[in-house]
């Protein structure tokens, strides 16, 4: 019955309540292993990060239970566009990451593109918090960042910067978009 018992708090420890997904420390548990095999064996390997865009207008305009109840159905699409060696977890608040084993980088933009699609295809039922009966669609949008592992990435936290650097370049150039990971310009001395 420990054991058991053991087994259910590990299990708990690792996942996120809300979206059944990994948390931050599940996904790191099973990516560094997935990061290790890639290096040792010589295989390909890349990640993804996405972050809702505007997420906080539905909070502010919906309440924040239509926020969570946002996050479960983008977490489900998630599942849904991932394979089963993927990697997924909530990295953040609003942020999902996946690591693709064996997957290059022209497979994993067109995995991110897929996605964003899917999660621009939504239609989002709310329920209203006043009680009323009806509810409204919602749409949303994602902005993904995306880098594959290369000789100069030492461990799963730098690939996930890489990702997390993209990402804030799809931010900024405009939202609901997959951005690649790109070396920035050397700066000027
Ligand atoms: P951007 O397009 O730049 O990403 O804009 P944004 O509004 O999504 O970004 P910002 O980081 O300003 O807001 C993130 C919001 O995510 C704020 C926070 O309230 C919301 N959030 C984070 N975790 C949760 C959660 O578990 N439930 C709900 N409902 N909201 C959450
Ligand atoms: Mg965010
Ligand atoms: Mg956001």
């Amino acid at each position: 019955r420990n054991a058991r018992l053991y087994g259910t708090i590990e299990q708990l420890a690792v996942t996120d309540e809300l979206t059944g997904l990994f948390n931050r420390r599940g996904f790191f548990q099973l990516g560094e292993r997935e990061f290790e095999g890639s290096l040792r064996f010589n295989r390909p390997l890349a990640a993804l990060m996405f972050d809702i865009d505007h997420f906080k207008r539905v909070n502010d305009t919906r309440g924040h239970p239509a926020g969570d109840q946002v996050l479960r159905l983008l977490a489900d699409c998630f599942r849904q566009n991932t394979r089963g060696i993927d990697v997924a977890g909530r990295y953040g608040g609003e942020e999902f990451a996946l690591l693709m084993p064996e997957t290059l980088l022209p497979g994993a933009v067109q995995i991110a593109e897929r996605l964003r699609q899917s999660v621009a295809g939504l239609s989002i039922p709310i329920c209203p918090v006043n009680g009323d009966s009806s509810t409204v669609d919602i749409h949303i949008t994602v902005s993904i960042g995306v880098a594959a592992l290369l000789p100069d990435v030492p461990s799963l936290a730098v690939l996930l910067e890489r990702t997390d650097q993209a990402l804030y370049r799809a931010k900024t150039s405009g939202r609901n978009r997959v951005v690649v990971w790109e070396k920035s310009a050397p700066c000027m001395p």
